[in-house]
Parts: structure tokens; C-alpha cells; sequence
């Protein structure tokens, strides 16, 4: 009888390390490093990096390397990233939603556009160029 009780309070514990290890497993995976700015390239050619800190809208268009007519509506706020609006046809880039993890990415296949989120620019050199 002691036996099995002691057999049943091992499973118990196993089954609370296993939800314990669970959690932080978790939390380790969303604790991801959150960038400092992110990089637009379209065509594979890098156009501009933009700080996460500031609160940006952008209409990237032919004037920044788009293709006639091609618009798409950057927007950087609370230290994310996002498409607003784009005229592509399957406004993929909108639906990918917020990026603000290192490496994270916005890709807007039918303009070439991506929007990669980099560790960014550090602080006193920010300070420089301001
Ligand atoms: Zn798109």
C-alpha cells in the first residue's frame, strides 16, 4: 500500500515538473529578442532601415524602387512593424500582421518587398546621425 502511494505522488510530480518544464519552454520561446529597427529591401536591393522606437508611416511606392503603381503602407508603432495597406492582390504582406522579433519577416511576394526585423542600430550612434 505505501508503495503504490508513493508511486502515485512520483507520477504527480513528474506530471507537475513536465507542466513546469512546459511553461518555460514556452516563455523561452516568446521571450524572443525583440529587434532595434527594420530593414526594407525590395528587389532584393535594400532601400531604407527604419527605427522600432519611432512611430512611422511610410507609403512605399515607385519612388522608393516599387513597381508603377505598386503601393504598400508601412507602419511602425510601439516597436512593431506592420503593413497597413497594400494594393497587391493577395495582400499576404496585411495579413503576416505585427513583426518585432529579430528575423521576423513581412514579405510582399507580388511587389518583391520584404520588411526584416534586424538588432538595429545601437543607441549612441542613433544619437549621432540625430
Ligand atoms: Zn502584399
Amino acid at each position: 500500500m505505501k508503495e503504490r502511494k508513493l508511486r502515485k505522488n512520483d507520477i504527480l510530480l513528474i506530471g507537475i515538473l513536465l507542466v513546469i518544464s512546459g511553461l518555460l519552454f514556452f516563455f523561452a520561446y516568446i521571450a524572443k529578442d525583440p529587434g532595434g529597427s527594420v530593414t526594407i529591401s525590395i528587389d532584393g536591393l535594400e532601400i531604407m532601415e527604419l527605427p522600432l522606437k519611432d512611430d512611422i508611416r511610410i507609403e512605399l511606392s515607385s519612388e522608393h524602387g516599387l513597381e508603377e503603381g505598386h503601393r504598400n503602407l508601412l507602419h511602425i508603432k510601439d516597436g512593431k512593424a506592420y503593413i497597413d495597406e497594400a494594393n497587391c492582390p493577395d495582400k499576404v504582406c496585411i495579413d503576416r500582421g505585427e513583426v518585432c522579433y529579430e528575423g521576423e519577416t513581412i514579405v510582399c511576394l507580388p511587389h518583391k518587398l520584404t520588411v526584416t526585423v534586424t538588432e538595429g542600430e545601437k543607441q549612441e550612434i542613433d544619437g549621432v546621425s540625430e
